[in-house]
């Protein structure tokens, strides 16, 4: 960019250079006010340039702070959002932990069912073998018994009468009757004995499978509720992956949103050191427009200068200015005053007419409306052929669209109403005309802000 404009001034420059090469009579002095005055037009023009970078680079860095805050507010939001989400997990895991821990609880209180019940088992099987004991001397005994009481019904007359003839008395024969009755009494005891014993184990193993039943109850009562619980915990479970994913959308939406800022503020960055870098071309370009306007200011200076000590015979000492043409071509050939109009060219509505246009032909002689000394006489894309010059404390007049340039030259001290050009219609113009403009421009230099009415002072009102 600077580099550019440097090569806009260079090129500029050459032009002066070439055109003062075609002026042989021009001192030193006006070359290098010519230059100097090239030198800030291109500098001016590099400087606005520059200056609208700035402005452009500067809207969009606004913009992308814009963007980057916007997405800040965003990234807070789904902040906030994930703290809740997360929050809310948390408060479900708590939930889910508690029904872990009464699951847990169940099943520690069936387990102990279970082993209540293997306990239960096992002495049941403890009943059943004593039963199975009872139940096989209950049989050995009922076997002998029978044996016995067969041999005796098989042999009892035998062995009475054995009994009754083997022994030395009756009394011994009875004891003998008495012993065998007495035996079977004994045997009918010792089985009843036996037989209640079996029916009282076999009262208390129904006594343990009532138990039995109780606990198995119990347990499936507590299984019953562990499931429930599981099922609790299940449906909590589904609420948390629920929440879950909620939160890992807003996750991934943070990623995007945090991204998309590193982007912007990156961006940002590079916006940020090209209005940097734009400044500091900026100061550049200051700098040189300032040694080139002190080059033109040392002429004006020295004008006043010489005014002041009296030493110029083309001092301005004030009053109406000269009337910049033949009579002939007075105030009744005026085609455009100064102000607001509709421009004859691009028909734009109100655009401002910063001089006063007079009507006359081509190569009518053009005359200095007051003493002082050429300060720019040059091509100009609006003004045309264009030469102004300076009249001390400020003031300035100025003619546009002259047929060529070179009846003046830059430096060159005039008087009032010497001839100084000739009516063209060169720039910005719709037919043969003579812009005078005035304006008072107070740093040295002539500038087009500074114009004003000519009017008042060309007498006309
Ligand atoms: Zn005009």
């Amino acid at each position: 960019m600077k580099i550019l404009n440097k090569k806009t001034g260079l090129k500029r420059l050459i032009v002066a250079v070439c055109a003062l090469g075609l002026m042989a009579a021009v001192p030193a002095a006006a070359d290098e006010l010519e230059e100097a005055q090239a030198r800030k037009e291109a500098l001016e023009e590099a400087l606005e340039a520059s200056q609208a970078e700035i402005s452009a680079l500067q809207e969009s860095a606004w913009e992308l702070e814009d963007a980057i805050a916007e997405i800040d507010s965003q990234v807070y939001s789904i902040e906030s959002l994930i703290s809740s989400y997360a929050y809310q997990a948390s408060e479900i895991q708590a939930e889910i932990d508690s029904l872990q821990a009464q699951i847990d609880e169940k099943q520690v209180q069936i387990d102990e069912k279970q082993s209540e019940i293997e306990e239960k088992q096992s002495e049941i099987e403890t009943k059943e073998a004593d039963i199975d004991t009872k139940t096989g001397e209950i049989d050995e005994q009922y076997d002998s018994m029978k044996k016995r009481i067969q041999y005796m019904y098989e042999n009892v007359d035998s062995m009475y009468i054995e009994a009754f003839f083997s022994t030395e008395t009756f009394g011994e024969a009875l004891t003998k009757v008495q012993y065998l009755n007495e035996l079977n009494e004994y045997n009918q005891n010792m089985m009843d004995k036996l037989k209640a014993l079996k029916a009282e184990l076999e009262e208390e193993k129904a006594a343990l499978e009532t138990d039995k039943a109780a606990l198995e109850t119990d347990q499936a009562a507590l299984e019953e509720e562990q499931n429930a619980l599981a099922d609790d915990r299940a449906y909590v479970q589904a609420q948390l992956e629920e929440v879950r994913e909620l939160q890992y959308a807003q996750e991934a939406q943070m990623a995007y949103a945090s991204e998309l800022r590193s982007i912007k503020a990156s961006e940002l960055g590079y916006t940020e050191s090209a209005i940097a870098e734009n400044e500091a071309t900026c100061a550049d370009i200051e700098a040189e427009l300032s040694a080139a306007i002190s080059t033109i200011e040392a002429l004006t200076t020295t004008y006043d200068t010489e005014v002041s000590e009296g030493t110029t015979t083309y001092a301005y000492s004030g009053g109406s200015l000269l009337w910049p043409l033949p009579s002939e071509y007075g105030a009744d050939h005026i085609s455009s005053w100064y102000g607001y109009r509709t421009h004859p060219v691009t028909g734009e509505l109100y655009s401002f007419h910063c001089g006063i246009d007079i009507w006359c032909p081509q190569g009518t002689p053009i005359y200095a409306a007051a003493s002082g000394i050429v300060v720019a006489n040059e091509y100009n894309s609006s003004a045309g052929n264009w030469t102004v010059i300076y009249h001390g404390n400020g003031m300035y007049t100025e003619y546009m669209h002259q047929d060529y340039l070179g009846a003046v030259y830059v430096g060159q001290e005039v008087a009032a109403g010497e001839w100084i050009g000739a009516v063209g219609t060169t720039g910005s113009s719709t037919g043969y005309h003579l812009h005078i403009g005035v304006a008072f421009c107070y740093d040295g230099y002539f500038t087009g802000s500074g114009r004003v009415d000519p009017a008042p002072y060309l007498g006309l009102y």
